[in-house]
Protein backbone atom coordinates (compact mmCIF):
# COMPACT_ATOMS: atom_id res chain seq x y z
CA UNK A 1 0.00 0.00 0.00
CA UNK A 2 1.32 3.18 -0.92
CA UNK A 3 0.96 6.78 0.81
CA UNK A 4 -1.68 9.25 -0.75
CA UNK A 5 -0.36 11.02 -3.89
CA UNK A 6 -0.97 14.78 -4.88
CA UNK A 7 -3.43 14.60 -7.44
CA UNK A 8 -0.77 16.21 -10.65
CA UNK A 9 -2.49 18.35 -13.48
CA UNK A 10 -3.65 21.37 -10.96
CA UNK A 11 -2.83 24.32 -9.38
CA UNK A 12 -0.02 22.75 -6.67
CA UNK A 13 2.05 21.75 -9.51
CA UNK A 14 4.39 24.90 -8.85
CA UNK A 15 4.47 23.80 -4.91
CA UNK A 16 5.33 20.28 -5.69
CA UNK A 17 8.28 21.97 -8.33
CA UNK A 18 9.28 23.62 -5.76
CA UNK A 19 9.47 21.26 -3.00
CA UNK A 20 11.50 18.87 -5.54
CA UNK A 21 14.22 22.19 -5.57
CA UNK A 22 13.84 22.76 -1.84
CA UNK A 23 11.93 25.79 -1.82
CA UNK A 24 8.29 26.39 0.35
CA UNK A 25 6.93 27.84 -2.72
CA UNK A 26 3.87 30.16 -1.45
CA UNK A 27 1.49 32.37 -4.14
CA UNK A 28 2.11 36.09 -4.02
CA UNK A 29 -0.22 38.90 -4.57
CA UNK A 30 0.98 41.74 -6.60
CA UNK A 31 -2.08 43.60 -6.07
CA UNK A 32 -2.18 43.38 -2.35
CA UNK A 33 1.22 41.52 -1.46
CA UNK A 34 -0.39 38.22 0.60
CA UNK A 35 0.96 35.48 0.85
CA UNK A 36 -1.51 32.55 0.63
CA UNK A 37 -1.51 29.14 0.63
CA UNK A 38 -3.43 26.85 -0.38
CA UNK A 39 -3.06 27.57 -4.06
CA UNK A 40 -6.14 29.10 -6.03
CA UNK A 41 -7.13 30.94 -8.90
CA UNK A 42 -7.17 34.32 -7.07
CA UNK A 43 -6.02 36.26 -4.08
CA UNK A 44 -7.88 35.25 -0.85
CA UNK A 45 -7.64 38.81 0.24
CA UNK A 46 -8.53 41.23 -2.88
CA UNK A 47 -9.54 38.56 -5.02
CA UNK A 48 -7.12 39.59 -7.41
CA UNK A 49 -5.72 37.21 -10.34
CA UNK A 50 -1.86 38.71 -10.13
CA UNK A 51 -0.66 35.69 -8.49
CA UNK A 52 2.84 34.94 -8.60
CA UNK A 53 4.51 31.79 -6.72
CA UNK A 54 7.63 33.18 -4.44
CA UNK A 55 10.41 31.17 -2.14
CA UNK A 56 9.02 31.85 1.35
CA UNK A 57 11.73 31.35 4.37
CA UNK A 58 10.30 28.29 5.62
CA UNK A 59 10.42 29.44 8.84
CA UNK A 60 7.58 29.37 10.90
CA UNK A 61 5.60 27.75 14.32
CA UNK A 62 3.55 25.36 15.28
CA UNK A 63 -0.21 26.92 15.84
CA UNK A 64 -1.86 23.27 16.92
CA UNK A 65 -0.73 19.64 16.33
CA UNK A 66 -1.38 15.79 16.79
CA UNK A 67 0.42 12.69 17.17
CA UNK A 68 -1.21 9.92 15.47
CA UNK A 69 -0.18 7.00 17.37
CA UNK A 70 -2.22 4.51 14.83
CA UNK A 71 -1.25 4.70 11.32
CA UNK A 72 -3.82 4.97 8.78
CA UNK A 73 -2.05 2.45 6.63
CA UNK A 74 1.08 0.67 6.83
CA UNK A 75 2.42 2.99 4.08
CA UNK A 76 2.56 5.50 7.20
CA UNK A 77 4.92 4.83 10.14
CA UNK A 78 3.98 5.87 13.41
CA UNK A 79 3.93 7.67 15.77
CA UNK A 80 3.93 10.57 13.69
CA UNK A 81 3.40 14.52 14.27
CA UNK A 82 0.94 16.05 12.21
CA UNK A 83 0.74 20.07 12.46
CA UNK A 84 -0.39 23.35 11.47
CA UNK A 85 2.45 25.27 10.50
CA UNK A 86 1.43 29.25 10.97
CA UNK A 87 4.31 30.33 8.33
CA UNK A 88 6.38 33.79 8.67
CA UNK A 89 4.29 34.92 5.56
CA UNK A 90 1.08 34.66 6.94
CA UNK A 91 -0.61 31.26 5.28
CA UNK A 92 -1.18 28.50 7.59
CA UNK A 93 -0.14 24.80 6.20
CA UNK A 94 -0.23 21.26 7.26
CA UNK A 95 2.69 19.28 7.94
CA UNK A 96 4.37 16.84 9.64
CA UNK A 97 7.30 17.76 12.04
CA UNK A 98 10.22 15.08 12.07
CA UNK A 99 13.51 14.52 14.03
CA UNK A 100 12.46 14.68 17.34
CA UNK A 101 10.16 12.66 20.13
CA UNK A 102 6.35 13.98 19.86
CA UNK A 103 6.48 15.05 23.16
CA UNK A 104 9.18 17.66 22.68
CA UNK A 105 6.59 19.26 20.14
CA UNK A 106 4.77 22.23 21.77
CA UNK A 107 2.18 24.81 20.75
CA UNK A 108 4.71 28.05 19.25
CA UNK A 109 7.73 26.06 19.19
CA UNK A 110 9.83 27.53 16.36
CA UNK A 111 10.65 25.25 13.08
CA UNK A 112 12.38 25.23 9.93
CA UNK A 113 11.26 23.67 6.82
CA UNK A 114 12.92 20.70 5.34
CA UNK A 115 12.21 18.60 2.12
CA UNK A 116 11.17 14.74 2.62
CA UNK A 117 10.57 11.92 -0.25
CA UNK A 118 7.32 10.82 0.02
CA UNK A 119 7.06 8.93 -3.00
CA UNK A 120 9.87 7.99 -5.86
CA UNK A 121 8.31 10.77 -7.52
CA UNK A 122 7.23 13.13 -5.05
CA UNK A 123 8.99 15.41 -2.05
CA UNK A 124 7.01 17.30 0.39
CA UNK A 125 7.47 19.85 2.46
CA UNK A 126 8.21 18.55 6.61
CA UNK A 127 9.57 20.93 9.74
CA UNK A 128 12.27 20.22 12.32
CA UNK A 129 12.20 21.84 15.62
CA UNK A 130 14.44 25.00 15.73
CA UNK A 131 15.41 26.08 19.42
CA UNK A 132 16.44 29.54 18.90
ZN1 LIG B 1 -4.50 40.34 -3.07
Amino acid sequence: MNKIQPAPGNLADAFIAGCRVGELRLQCCGNCGSYQFYPRIMCAECHGRDLSWTAASGRGSVSSFTVVRRAISAAYEAPYVVALIALEEGPTLMSHIVDCAPEDVAVGAQVRVNFAAWSDSVTLPVFTLHNN
